[in-house]
């Protein structure tokens, strides 16, 4: 089995030099990935630091050079490189920009792949499958990149997307990881709890991505770590706010709008709740929960007050409420 995961590693190494000569290299590969990339504002610097790549446009491309090079198709089927239908090979990635996902300490585990037409049938981002080497769960994107920076800053920015790491990074704020649109996991959240206990969520400023997010960040909550959130200009992510700012902007706007999650959230709760008092009993409720996996019985204290205030309900209430909660095991 070890043997087996090291060839996968192995053919997944082939891959990345393969979409990264690609892009640099190949006619294609620079009129259709590299001005792509460019036009997003990514130097070749940062496209190299991120091991950014293009898959050619062509049905096989990558895997008959994989197979040509002694790559056996075992491995690409089990990495997701491969698909094999009706005994024909297919690139999964075929025509797509591709994001190099690495572990903790930098082996290619999977890729991301963006499509670049603007055709609504195909997915955008397209992720390499589940597989031995690869497990979504228990992976963060940049945490490679991310790690120093993350510990000496004492505080971990976590994003949506791939672009958003690397955007920022090239802007110059490198403590930045994202789960890379599949929930967060309490797995990844360890990843980033042995690393620091300040974690600030920054949203997209779409109203579903923030709900999304809002949802996971209890389990950040339940591993006592603190937990700020920043939303950016309307219809702006961290990667387009941090393309139009420097540096300098860009650690302002963090620092003035990061505000504490508990906080953000009672007064995004009490806001929806305000002309109707059935929808206000679930919201409380639902906050109660919130501060009800904070394991620090003092902070806990601290937070019921707080709401307490910002919801216009009696501290009593909610401490049953949270008594109730934290009896029934939640
Ligand atoms: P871009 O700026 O390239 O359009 P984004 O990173 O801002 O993309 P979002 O739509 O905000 O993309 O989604 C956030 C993340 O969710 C993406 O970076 C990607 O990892 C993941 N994602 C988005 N769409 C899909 C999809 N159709 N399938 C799988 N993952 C997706
Ligand atoms: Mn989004
Ligand atoms: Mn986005
Ligand atoms: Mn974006």
């Amino acid at each position: 089995q070890a043997n087996e995961r090291e060839s996968m590693y192995l053919v997944s190494e082939f891959a990345n030099d393969f979409f990264q000569n690609t892009l640099h290299k190949t006619e294609q590969g620079k009129a259709i990935g590299l001005t792509y990339f460019k036009e997003r504002g990514f130097t070749t610097e940062t496209m190299q630091k991120f091991g950014l790549g293009y898959s050619p446009d062509v049905w096989d491309a990558f895997t008959k050079e994989a197979i040509k090079k002694g790559y056996k198709l075992e491995f690409l089927e089990k990495t997701g490189l491969t698909i094999v239908k009706e005994e024909k090979q297919f690139d999964r990635f075929k025509g797509r920009v591709m994001f190099p996902i690495q572990s903790m300490s930098g082996r290619v585990l999977g890729f991301g792949g963006r499509i670049l037409t603007n055709e609504k049938k195909a997915a955008k981002y397209l992720n390499s499958p589940e597989s031995d080497i690869y497990h979504k769960s228990k992976v963060l994107y940049g945490i490679y990149h991310a790690k120093q920076s993350i510990a000496k800053e004492d505080n971990c920015f976590l994003v949506e997307g791939y672009t958003d790491v690397i955007q920022f990074h090239q802007t110059g704020v490198k403590n930045v990881v994202s789960s890379s649109g599949t929930a967060l996991t309490s797995d990844q959240i360890r990843l980033i709890n042995r690393l620091t206990k300040n974690i600030t969520v920054l949203f997209d400023g779409d109203a579903a991505g923030m709900r999304a997010s809002i949802r996971g960040i209890d389990l950040i909550l339940e591993q006592g770590m603190n937990v700020k959130v920043c939303s950016f200009p309307d219809g702006e992510d961290p990667d387009s706010f941090a393309k139009q700012n420097t540096l300098d902007e860009l650690t302002e706007y963090l620092k003035e709008n990061a505000q504490d999650f508990i906080r953000f959230k009672a007064s995004l709760l009490q806001e929806e709740s305000k002309t109707d008092p059935i929808k206000k009993a679930e919201l409380v409720r639902d906050m109660v929960v919130s501060i009800s996996k904070i394991p620090d019985v003092i902070k806990r204290e601290i937070y019921v007050q707080e709401c307490s205030r910002i919801m216009d309900i009696s501290e009593d209430v909610l401490f049953d409420t949270l008594a109730q909660i934290r009896n029934v095991g939640n």
